[in-house]
């Protein structure tokens, strides 16, 4: 049955419900704060809170909860009921206003990175009401931020926030310089395409590797990869077309605006993509959207992995973070709009600013912007041929390119109006989307009217990578409106300066070519650029003296607080991989080894009984030999990663536990792997313990 589009939206405490629902001057005071990105104002608290409540509770909610996203990759909060007792032994439901505002989780056991000591374990959740209520599975879910008792930020959301301020304040006055007086905030909007992988259930659940870390440790390559190309924008399957409705009406149904899905390059890979919103409403909407896609999932008998690289030689999985600008009421500040070189209008300026202002900041914070996409998993996916490599570039297009060039390169401007900015063009009435933006290599390209920043890893929090990129880019505004605002001589001329200047100094971030080659890693050294290659050096760049200086002047994280999101993705890193090390050794020690010994005995066996019937068989004879083969090199690369695990047991800091498993266990893993894919070809698939990467990627 076609799903009725009426009920969009319908388990949301949305603009509709509030203005049903609260009386007018309520709604006027609460429009305002969501409208400003301010928080509550105490005195309507009381009546927004009970009114949220009995709209809950006729969706069916017995219980609330403050909804936080902690320094990990999900989402969390505790749920209480609504019930409060009465001396009769019946109860009412009830709700306050202090309830709706403030929470006071115990903070113990989340991450912290040093932040809270445990004696002082509690933390404080505060109402984003930014971000819209909704009622999932007979809860109240009420988006909050997550602070420790003494105010640091423990979570992803609050320097969202903060950075969501800063950049609106300097795109403000930068709007103001061109003559917008009436839009009242700028709004980072992001549309984050979402990759994934299913897979049947009953294979996934024989595969310890898979339920533990969320990717293969083993597996030969299959007979039939990725190479047909056949698979991206394909025929979907009934089964996944299926489950493909079923999330997306549990995600319409929770205001969740998905609208693209499409089969992706590698089998079994696919995609969502919403439409985009105001950065934080997105960062919570794709939080909803991997854990709706894990559920339905596992409702229809099939397996969710949004794991950055599952399957060793396939492609892996991203989330394609679409972001730009844009004033509240809906001015897009990265729309280019109609470029004609002989009239350059007030618009086409301000476009110009904003560009030199993201082109300036990403050369200035190439690091950081690496270090919002580090996590452990993602360290097999960038740099692959599959996605953009680690080193951060821009990709604007020839056309927009040379267009700067071109302005930089000076020649006359007509002081006072907006006059020619690019006086020797042939003209250009529009600016054509360049086909190239289909060049899928760069990590941040230019689509037209946003950016795509593509190194952002499937299994994250988009939250890191906009904060980061609000912030940078607001700095950059804040200089550029402090020129623009006192020009030595006129506004052009100081645009054209600000383009020229940028050119020079940052020019070298861009680049138009094909991030996927050597010859680029080459030439991005000699442009000096940075090239973090793995999750520790990315890690760091975070407690740099320029990041914790520039994220501390925006108040988006003090230095406690970049120091703790550091401490925590080191560890996070040397856990993972230690999961995956002892998972691979329980998997060799418990399957592999034994499958592997009690086929070569098999056919030992065999061998002896033809020689006992009067046959010699060669073949035979040397498939045992190198299946004794197989089984000591799974040996001693299982005695090897044994071994050096252990030696992590000893007192090291976190950087040098987070070193040791970078350069010691994971090298010991590359081996013992290589050494059991090698085994897996010998054995016969009956005797091989868990299923192949044929039956993984073809059975759906
Ligand atoms: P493409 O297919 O070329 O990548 P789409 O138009 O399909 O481009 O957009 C991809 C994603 O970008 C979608 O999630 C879309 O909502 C988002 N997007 C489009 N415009 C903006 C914008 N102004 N700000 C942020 N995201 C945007
Ligand atoms: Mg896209």
């Amino acid at each position: 049955m076609a799903f009725d589009f009426a009920s969009f939206g319908c388990m949301v405490f949305d603009d509709r419900e509030m203005k049903k629902r609260l009386p007018d001057g309520i709604y006027d005071c609460l429009k305002q704060s969501i409208h400003e990105g301010e928080s509550l104002h105490p005195e309507i608290a009381d009546t927004v809170a009970e009114a949220m409540m009995n709209w809950a509770v006729e969706k069916g909610a017995t219980h609330y909860t403050h909804w936080f996203q902690p320094m990990t990759s999900i989402t969390a909060g505790k749920h209480d009921s609504f019930i409060a007792p009465q001396k009769d032994g019946s109860v009412l439901l009830h709700f306050s206003g202090k309830e709706l505002i403030k929470g006071e989780p115990d903070a113990s056991s989340f991450p912290s990175g040093g932040l809270r000591n445990t004696f002082e374990a509690r933390g404080y959740t505060t109402w984003d009401c930014t971000s819209p209520a909704f009622v999932r599975d007979g809860t109240l879910y009420i988006p909050t931020a997550f602070c420790s008792y003494t105010g640091e930020a423990l979570d992803m959301k609050t320097p969202l926030l903060r950075s969501m301020s800063a950049i609106s304040e300097q795109a403000l006055r930068l709007i103001r310089l061109f003559g917008n007086t009436t839009s009242r905030r700028v709004n980072a909007t992001v549309g984050a395409e979402q990759e994934y992988f299913l897979l049947d259930r009953r294979m996934y659940e024989k595969r310890l590797d898979l339920k533990i870390c969320g990717r293969t440790l083993f597996g030969a390559r299959p007979p039939k990869g990725q190479e047909m190309d056949d698979h991206y924008f394909g025929r979907i399957r009934l089964r996944v077309a299926e489950f493909m409705q079923q999330l997306d009406e549990e995600l319409w149904k929770l205001g969740v605006t998905a609208k693209t899905k499409h089969n992706e390059a590698a089998p079994a890979q696919h995609e969502l993509a919403p439409i985009f919103d105001t950065v934080n409403v997105s960062t919570d909407h794709n939080q909803l959207t991997m854990e709706i896609m894990r559920i339905v999932a596992k409702k229809n008998g099939l397996a969710c992995l949004l794991h950055e690289k599952p399957f060793a030689n396939v492609n892996g999985s991203g989330k394609h973070n679409n972001w730009s600008l844009s004033t509240d009421d809906g001015r897009n500040l990265l729309d280019p709009g109609k470029l004609d070189p002989r009239q350059v209008t007030y618009e086409n300026l301000q476009f110009f600013v904003v560009l030199c202002a993201i082109i300036s900041a990403v050369d200035k914070h190439a690091d950081l912007l690496r270090m919002s996409a580090a996590v452990a998993g993602n360290d097999h996916r960038l740099g692959m041929s599959e996605a953009p490599p680690t080193i951060i570039s821009i990709f604007l297009g020839e056309q927009l390119t040379s267009m700067l060039e071109r302005a930089a390169q000076g020649g006359g401007i007509d002081s006072g109006s907006c006059g020619a900015l690019f006086d020797d063009v042939a003209v250009l009435p529009t600016l054509q989307r360049d086909d190239s933006d289909r060049n899928r290599t760069s990590p941040f390209a230019f689509t037209g009217n946003k950016f795509e920043f593509r190194t952002v890893g499937s299994s994250a929090s988009i939250a890191t990578a906009n904060y980061v990129l609000n912030t940078i880019v607001a700095e950059s505004l804040e200089e550029f409106c402090g020129r623009l605002e006192n020009p030595k001589n006129s506004l052009d001329d100081e645009v054209r300066a600000i383009i020229a200047e940028t050119m020079r100094e940052h020019g070298r971030i861009i680049y138009n070519g094909n991030n996927y080659t050597q010859e680029w890693v080459e030439e991005a050294k000699r442009r000096g650029l940075p090239n973090l290659t793995n999750t520790v050096d990315a890690s760091r760049a975070i407690v740099s003296e320029e990041s914790i200086r520039v994220l501390e002047k925006y108040r988006v994280l003090s230095r406690v607080e970049c120091e703790s999101r550091c401490e925590i993705k080191l560890e996070n890193y040397s856990k993972v991989i230690t999961i995956e090390a002892k998972t691979m050794l329980e998997m060799v020690e418990r399957q592999y080894l034994p499958a592997v010994i009690s086929y070569a005995g098999r056919c030992a066996d065999s061998y002896n009984a033809l020689k006992a019937a009067g046959v010699e068989n060669r073949s035979l004879h040397s498939l045992v030999e190198k299946l004794s083969q197989n089984i000591s090199e799974i040996s001693g690369a299982y005695d090897a990663l044994e071994a050096t695990l252990c030696q992590l047991q000893s007192p090291l800091s976190t950087l040098e536990n987070a070193q040791f498993c970078r350069d010691r266990i994971c090298p010991l893993m590359q081996k013992l792997r290589l050494a059991v894919d090698t085994a897996e070809i010998n054995v016969a698939e009956e005797s091989w313990p868990t299923p192949n990467y044929t039956d993984l990627l073809h059975r759906v």
